[in-house]
């Protein structure tokens, strides 16, 4: 939202063309019962030879978290001890951890990791998935044979071989397939909710290796349970928002604050602490979180801010096919236009990577920075500020990141440093707004 101040051009004019933006989201109410958030922790890290980008979720049961916890960080550092000594001159390699997570109802929670490893060692990437279904009840994580009667487990092996060879018949390895689709195999990847039970199998366990996740699907009526799985839980959603529009002179010296890799916990405190100090900022989020920080994503529009799309799960963009990339690029717009009712114009491709091919490919426009604060990398709150501020000029964008606690702290002392310096805050649409306005003939 732009408004110029003007003495040559009629303000009602400009107003026309800026048109004032009320956003009013009436989102489905649903009935008042336990609502249940989790927490994300991202960890994006570049490195000579490696790129990693993860996140899991932090969850209301602290013995859920150490397990999930300690199985990210084993990877994490498997990977870091396999990959990072290679020297690859022009690739580097890459993982990155995605996750799902489903409350069924009080009682259950689902979640599955997703782990993707590539590099030019590998003749093709890595995919496989972990699953967790924990039951707060008897507080353990289960497996399929606490959650299937025993006298039904026969019928469940037979159900999911003929679901198996219907549906992967081309890629099913058929000794594996025998040897492992029995009774006594455990089936330790699954999830359910109230209507289906879903069994996955990770590539080169009964297909070959360069095969993807399998997963079959079977309706939860056709067995008997040990555990009741009702009653179903429905979250509270019901939200009003109000834009506010904004009056910017073009000839005052403006700078655009952007974050990344959010939104997280602390995202709502910088939301706040912007608010108190009359500034914005431009977020640049991964599509996966959004959901989970909804009431996050709508006050940061509510609050005057701009949202960017920075991917679904943070992939290495410049890697990945035409049908991956739209799909991390659409998945996100689609999320935030849902949840917040914004629709994001620019992209910050992950790791500030980019090429010719996905300059190309991209429809959004692409933004990167001119300041960079290290927040990342540098734990000391004033060496963030002092990198925020020491040279920082007119129609400059800098980048933080909005998943450090340190972060937040240095914001304060950012802001009002600039100030002090004489800037304004802008979004980066806004900047690039004026941008354009300065280098036209129009008088504003
Ligand atoms: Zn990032």
């Amino acid at each position: 939202m732009l408004s110029i101040l003007s003495e040559y051009i009629d303000i009602g004019e400009i107003m026309k063309k800026y048109v004032f933006l009320l956003v009013c989201i009436l989102l489905i109410t649903g009935c008042a019962s336990k609502k249940e958030t989790h927490n994300i922790d991202t960890i994006i890290e570049e490195e000579k030879n490696i790129l990693v980008g993860i996140n899991y979720p932090i969850t209301t049961v602290k013995k859920l978290d150490r397990i999930v916890q300690k199985d990210v960080e084993t990877i994490y550092n498997s990977f870091k001890k396999e990959y990072e000594k290679f020297d690859t001159i022009h690739e580097k390699s890459e993982l990155n951890i995605d996750y799902t997570y489903e409350i069924i109802n009080d009682r259950y929670i689902n979640i599955t990791l997703h782990i993707f490893i590539d590099s030019s060692t590998l003749a093709n990437p890595d995919h496989y998935m972990k699953s967790y279904v924990y039951d707060k009840l008897q507080n353990k994580l289960l497996t399929l044979h606490d959650l299937i009667a025993d006298e039904d487990f026969s019928k469940f092996v037979s159900l999911l071989k003929t679901e198996l060879l219907q549906k992967y018949k081309d890629c099913i390895l058929l000794d594996e397939f025998k040897a492992t689709i029995t009774e006594k195999y455990n089936y330790p990847l699954f999830t359910f909710d109230h209507e289906t039970l879903t069994i996955y199998f990770n590539p080169a366990q009964i297909t070959a290796s360069y095969c993807d996740i399998l997963d079959i699907d079977i309706p939860m009526d056709q067995l008997k349970l040990k555990l009741p799985i009702t009653p179903e839980v429905k979250l509270d959603t019901t939200i009003n928002l109000l834009m506010p529009s904004k009056v910017i002179d073009p000839e005052r010296k403006v700078v655009a604050l952007t974050f990344d890799d959010g939104p997280s916990k602390y995202t709502g405190e910088i939301l706040e602490i912007l608010k108190e100090n009359d500034a914005c900022a431009t977020f640049f989020v991964i599509g996966n979180k959004v959901e989970i920080y909804k009431e996050t994503m709508q006050k940061m529009v509510a609050y005057g801010n701009e949202i960017g799309n920075h991917s679904y799960n943070h992939k290495w963009l410049t890697k990945l096919t035409e049908t991956d990339l739209q799909e991390q690029i659409t998945k996100t717009q689609e999320i935030i236009q849902s949840t917040t009712g914004f629709t994001p114009t620019l992209i910050r491709p992950t790791y500030g990577s980019i090429s010719e091919k996905l300059r190309k490919q991209l429809s959004l426009d692409i933004v990167m920075w001119t300041v960079d604060t290290s927040d990342w990398k540098y734990n000391s709150v004033d060496r963030i500020v002092k990198e925020a501020t020491k040279n920082t000029k007119d129609l400059d964008i800098i980048l933080m990141h909005d998943t450090h606690k340190r972060t937040v702290d240095a914001l304060k002392k950012i802001i009002l440093e600039l100030q002090k310096q004489g800037f304004e805050f802008v979004t980066v649409s806004e900047l690039k707004e004026i941008k354009q306005l300065r280098n036209s003939n129009i008088p504003y």
